[in-house]
């Protein structure tokens, strides 16, 4: 249900431009889960958290961090109550639809170099042509040095694309259905055609090839053992006339993953224990070492508990998550008038009306969501009101429609009070995705009173 504006409680405008300031910097250095994990330590570092991994006991007041292999991190206030009443815990993942090159990516076609692609996560591979797209990402060398790449940031540095085919050939292309025009195999980047002196064959991929190797010291067998995602160039910046948006690659779930992460920067003292939790591998289902499905987050309770002193840590674990609340920040689908068929508008979310709850997500009878308790959620609205933030509720599109998921059920499978949050989203998946300054602001408002909100 559409309802009155959150602009409407900022008379003065600047603390909410301001914050989103601080926003689309964050988004425009964070491109790739690395990068955004790496950036997030930095901020840390900076409140004064300290390196988890180095501590040997821990007392209320404590700030703590933990990285997990460069792409999942976790971060910590110690509180005042004892552990075993419960964690707030602030999740959100960090990882964004993209393509990544696949492992022998490169060749050359009629003196023109290609490298070749999977898309990761769900795409409108239509989207993906004709712009200009950067490359981030690591090479691990067999020596096991690390090389990072980083290529079509710097106004300076050349960008790579993916061509389409012109209009005044395309009779038979524009006859297929959406899902066809451009196919997966089809998304291959273009990377040079100057062809290397006195070489016959593949003559400009050996340029190219060459070009790396000056760079990077890499050689071609190297990208192997690499992770070079290929993502849209540029930063993000201001939207509409108003400026009262952002566009940028990544706000699902960047958007989220920054103000829980700054809603933790800007706490102090809490009563329970504070989490801010950014994971990886959301957008292919939560899998892997880095995922919320990794065993890395209750390890790393366990591992709390037992600088804590507490006999037992990994049961000990286990009932500090089964007293636990968890907000699951996580995009939700903005309203869009030009698509208003999608959605259910009672049940929608809407621009400019503030963090979105979700009780369940899913689609077709509900499948897959974690459907929040109404005991938690009543505790949820009365914390969101007495703090005086803007909030609404919405599920994501019509019953039959589509849908979609979160990491919410997997930390539900502790038996902790889970429920979704998140901030409404146009272009959810695009190159170019955009949100709502007002939302981002609410967001973080709301992040902060959950941390400090009373039992
Ligand atoms: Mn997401
Ligand atoms: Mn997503």
């Amino acid at each position: 249900m559409y309802r009155k504006s959150a602009w409407n409680k900022y008379k003065d405008k600047a603390p909410v431009m301001e914050f989103c300031e601080g926003y689309k910097e964050f988004l425009s250095y964070g491109k790739t889960e690395r990068l955004v994990a790496e950036e997030g330590v930095e901020l840390l570092k900076k409140a004064g958290f300290v390196d988890g991994s180095e501590v040997k006991s821990i007392k209320p007041g404590d700030k703590l961090y933990f990285v997990n292999r460069n792409k999942n991190i976790a971060a910590f206030i110690i509180g005042s109550k004892p552990l075993a009443e419960g964690l707030r815990i602030l999740g959100a993942h960090i990882d964004s639809p993209r393509l990544d090159l696949k492992e022998n990516p490169i060749y050359e076609d009629s003196g023109f170099v290609l490298g070749d692609t999977h898309y990761y996560g769900g795409v409108k591979k239509y989207q993906w042509v004709t712009i200009p797209l950067a490359l981030h990402g690591v090479v691990v060398k067999k020596d096991l040095t690390k090389v990072k790449i980083d290529i079509g940031e710097d106004p300076s540095d050349p960008v790579v694309g993916i061509t389409d085919l012109l209009i005044h050939l395309s009779a038979d292309q524009l006859q297929k259905p959406a899902a066809k025009v451009i196919e997966g195999e089809g998304l291959d980047i273009s990377l040079g055609s100057i062809p290397l002196e006195g070489e016959e064959k593949e003559a400009a991929k050996k340029n190219v090839l060459n070009i790396l190797k000056e760079k990077y010291d890499i050689e071609e067998e190297d990208l192997v053992s690499a992770e070079i995602e290929v993502t849209p160039a540029g930063k993000a910046r201001d939207y509409g006339l108003d400026r009262s948006m952002v566009a940028g690659y990544g706000h699902d779930d960047r958007v989220c993953a920054y103000t829980s992460l700054k809603a933790i920067l800007d706490t102090e003292a809490p009563e329970y224990t504070s989490v801010c939790i950014l994971v990886d591998k959301e957008e292919i289902g939560s899998v892997g070492a880095t995922g919320a499905q990794s065993l890395f987050f209750e390890n790393l309770i366990a591992k709390l508990a037992k600088l804590a002193g507490l006999d037992n840590p990994m049961l000990a674990a286990r009932e500090i998550f089964e007293n636990s609340k968890m907000l699951s920040s996580d995009v939700s689908a903005g309203f869009d008038p030009l698509y208003a068929s999608v959605n259910d508008p009672k049940n929608a979310a809407y621009f400019g009306n503030g963090l979105v709850f979700n009780k369940y997500t899913g689609s077709r009878g509900k499948s897959g969501s974690n459907d929040a308790n109404p005991e938690y959620y009543a505790w949820i609205r009365r914390t969101m009101d007495e703090a005086n933030v803007h909030w609404q509720n919405a599920e994501l599109g019509k019953v039959d429609q589509g849908g979609g998921g979160t990491i919410a059920y997997i930390l539900g499978n502790y038996n902790m009070n889970v429920i979704d949050a998140g901030i409404a989203v146009h272009n959810m998946h695009a190159p170019m995705e955009i949100v709502s300054k007002v939302d981002v602001y609410e967001a973080y408002l709301g992040y902060k009173a959950f941390l400090l909100a009373k039992d």
